[in-house]
């Protein structure tokens, strides 16, 4: 077995970081609890119910429902099954941008739901022509991206949130890397600013807390309760979440993360990584290479393949977009000397 843990130190396509020393420190005291027994783990039920307060208030929802689920995906899994359990079609449908993450591919199929990809603009955000033209009656959800995977744009929320009221279909907003930054830009993504139904915030990515911590939210309790099965041989008698066992660790990691970092230490760390976004953006475009604008701390640009290869064979852990451009994610364990050491590799190849 391999003892030691990951290093982060060459890593650039990660959304996820390492965590934060009082997240470290949570998660292994919570390491053998369960919050979906909360009958027999009564802290870390109550730790839960925090966990979701303050992800509410930074996602601006006064009164908030959700749970703390095993990341991104669970959430996107669960927020569709909210939809298809509300909505009155035989054949219920999802409509998403092109840039949605693929869990929302996972949850069409495993929820029978019929999934409508409409492409984005020249801005990489949902296009709502194509948006408009594709809802109709058997809508169950419009779905809109707040920091997507491949070049961090946010889907315009309000007017997603428009076109998902006129048919009676729940927004879903997907704010699972997202959700740690936007409260200190001017996008309107969350709750306050749209008829946002459910919300994946994922405090394992941008939050700094330890895997597995993500985030569902629903504007209101009755939204969850579509989701509850009972829970016969519990001591509590529904539960919402898609799995049973849960980590407590996630959860109590979580509200360690939150209530040493917001808002003040996720604000400065928006900064530095914006900053070193926008400064290995300049240093690519100076290089030559057609950069993809960074809105948040993510940068994608049309490095070469062999480029690519090389790089990775430097140990630079980087992935590629869908169309193939390079793609890094200014996480915070991305410092401006790991950028410097990383485009000083990319001039030593290019002088060969
Ligand atoms: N949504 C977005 C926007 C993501 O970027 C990701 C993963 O990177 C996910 C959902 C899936 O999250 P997870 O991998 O935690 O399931």
């Amino acid at each position: 077995m391999q003892t030691e843990p990951q290093a982060f130190d060459r890593v650039l396509s990660s959304m996820c970081t390492e965590p934060h020393p009082v997240a470290r420190e949570a998660a292994e005291r919570f390491l053998a609890t369960n919050p979906g027994d909360p009958g027999t783990y009564p802290t870390v039920s109550a730790l839960e119910d925090e966990a979701i307060a303050m992800l509410g208030e930074i996602a601006g929802l006064e009164e908030p429902s959700g749970y703390i689920a095993g990341g991104g995906t669970e959430a996107n899994i669960q927020a569709v099954r909210i939809a298809r359990e509300r909505a009155d079609a035989t054949r219920p449908n999802v409509v998403m941008p092109e840039s949605a993450h693929f869990s929302f591919r996972k949850a069409a199929d495993l929820l029978g739901v019929d999934l409508r990809v409409v492409p984005t603009d020249d801005r990489y955000r949902a296009d709502l022509g194509a948006v408009r033209a594709a809802v109709d009656d058997d809508t169950a959800a419009v779905i809109g991206v707040a920091g997507s995977t491949e070049y961090g744009r946010v889907d315009p929320i309000p007017e997603l949130g428009e076109i998902a009221r006129s048919v009676d279909a729940t927004l879903h907003v997907d704010a699972a890397w997202g959700g740690f930054v936007l409260p200190f830009t001017d996008y309107e993504w969350n709750f306050s600013h749209a008829p946002v139904d459910t919300m994946a915030i994922d405090p394992h990515k941008m939050g700094q807390a330890a895997v597995p911590a993500g985030g569902l939210l629903v504007r209101d309790s009755a939204l969850l309760d579509e989701l509850a099965v009972d829970t016969p041989y519990l001591e509590s008698t529904s539960q919402a979440t898609l799995t049973g066992t849960r980590s407590g660790a996630g959860v109590a990691s979580a509200v360690a993360a939150m209530e040493e970092l917001w808002p003040s230490g996720y604000r400065s760390q928006y900064v530095r990584s914006r900053n070193n976004a926008e400064w290995l953006a300049d240093a690519l475009e100076k290089r030559g290479y057609d950069v993809v604008d960074p809105t948040l701390p993510l940068v994608a640009a049309d490095v070469p393949r062999s480029t690519f290869d090389a790089l990775r064979a430097k140990g630079w852990r980087i992935s590629r977009t869908a169309t193939d451009e390079l793609r890094i994610v200014c996480m915070p364990h991305v410092t401006r000397e790991m950028l410097a050491s990383f485009v000083g590799d990319l001039d030593r190849l290019e002088v060969r």
